[in-house]
């Protein structure tokens, strides 16, 4: 036996065709940078989130940067502003708060869920907080209605990290159209993943769409005219050209990763492995299956030597890296903890809920 936890070409393969039809057509149209296919994927992405505005940019880290950088032009934030964001997430919805220039506060998560714990967010408001950030992490949806209801009454600015979640459903809603402003990734190995880097904001805030439309041009709206100090964060004509064959099949992709979760849930129950708790109030996108276990590292070589690769996200908090030295004295113990034991099975479409009863089989004989 062989699985592997991610194979992109395997992946990308039912849309070889499509994809080479979409590159030939940017080619010969001899537009490569904001043209119809951009316009025409950040359309078709609004249409399916139900948003009113999508903007391309060049990543996901860049789509958060942008929105807090956007709010800050506005007036909305300012300089050393706080902004909650959970102690677990991965590190680029840190990272875009710090490289804005404003203060993360870091919260402990919700250990069910994984997901900020709207009661430990409460807790950390103080007068300079002004943004909560939810982040979708492994493509379930965060607590919206009690974040938002905590937002409400601190007049706090909600956004979303959604670049694991897209697909992802919040009781009527989807994930990146929950809040104010939301962040997406097209990196490869997400679940609308592009052959390359991409990312998108999106928003039902005219004003904010504009300033990010703009921000993400050198801070030009029209050729030559800067009316902020923008930065060059655009989405290329090739990859939204791609995106768009891929789009369509988003849902049915989402499908395949679902058949693949239901089989592991059903199957795995060795007494050892903690499965993913999935909160009523939406559908998960699956975008990783993630259990917990005692010595992990164990676990990792026992699978590994039946042929099944895994992989940890994260292995090391953002508190405990060395880029936020700052923190490396805090503690942080369910965030430490959930490192220490959590690994993520193989998921994607190109799996088969054949593969994960193997690999529910493989881990019931550890
Ligand atoms: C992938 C990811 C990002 C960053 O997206 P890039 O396109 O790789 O810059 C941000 N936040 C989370 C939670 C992610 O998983």
């Amino acid at each position: 036996m062989s699985i592997p936890f991610l194979d992109y070409r395997a992946v990308n393969e039912p849309y070889f065709d499509d994809i080479q039809k979409a590159v030939t057509r940017v080619l010969q149209s001899g537009w490569y940078v904001l043209g119809e296919e951009v316009a025409a994927f950040e359309r078709d992405y609004a249409a399916y989130l139900g948003t009113q505005h999508c903007i391309g940019v060049s990543s996901g880290l860049d789509a958060l940067i942008l929105i807090l950088e956007a709010w800050k032009e506005l007036g909305t934030l300012k300089d050393g502003d706080e902004v909650i964001v959970p102690a677990n997430t991965y590190i680029a919805s840190i990272l875009a708060v710090t490289k804005a220039g404003l203060k993360p506060v870091l919260v402990e998560p919700d250990e069910q869920t994984y997901n900020l714990d709207p009661e430990r967010a409460l807790a950390a408001i103080t007068p300079r907080t002004r943004v909560i950030m939810a982040v979708h992490l492994y493509g379930q949806c965060a607590d919206m209605d009690a974040i938002h209801s905590i937002a409400k009454e601190h007049g706090l600015l909600v956004m979303e990290d959604a670049a694991q979640s897209q697909g992802a459903t919040y009781r009527n809603g989807k994930a990146g159209n929950l809040s104010d402003a939301a962040a997406h990734s097209f990196y490869p190995g997400k679940n609308l993943g592009a052959i390359g880097e991409g990312g998108a904001v999106t928003t039902n805030d005219p004003e904010l769409a504009q300033m990010i439309g703009i921000m993400r041009n050198y801070g030009s709206e029209k050729k030559y005219h800067n009316q902020v100090k923008g930065m060059n964060n655009r989405l290329d004509e090739l990859q939204a050209a791609i995106l768009r064959v891929k789009l369509p099949h988003l849902d049915r992709d989402n499908a395949a990763r679902k058949t693949v979760a239901e089989t592991y849930l059903k199957a795995i129950s060795h007494p050892d492995i903690r499965l993913p708790y999935v909160a009523g109030y939406g559908q998960p996108c699956w975008h990783l299956f993630v259990v917990r276990v005692p010595n992990r590292a164990k676990w990792m070589e026992y699978l590994s030597d039946k042929g099944i690769q895994t992989a940890i996200h994260y292995p090391i908090p953002p508190h405990q890296q060395p880029a936020y030295a700052e923190w490396n004295h805090l503690s942080f113990p369910i965030t430490e903890a959930i490192h220490r034991d959590i690994l993520s099975l193989p998921i994607s479409p190109a799996h088969t809920p054949q593969e994960a009863a193997c690999i529910a089989e493989v881990l019931n004989g550890f």
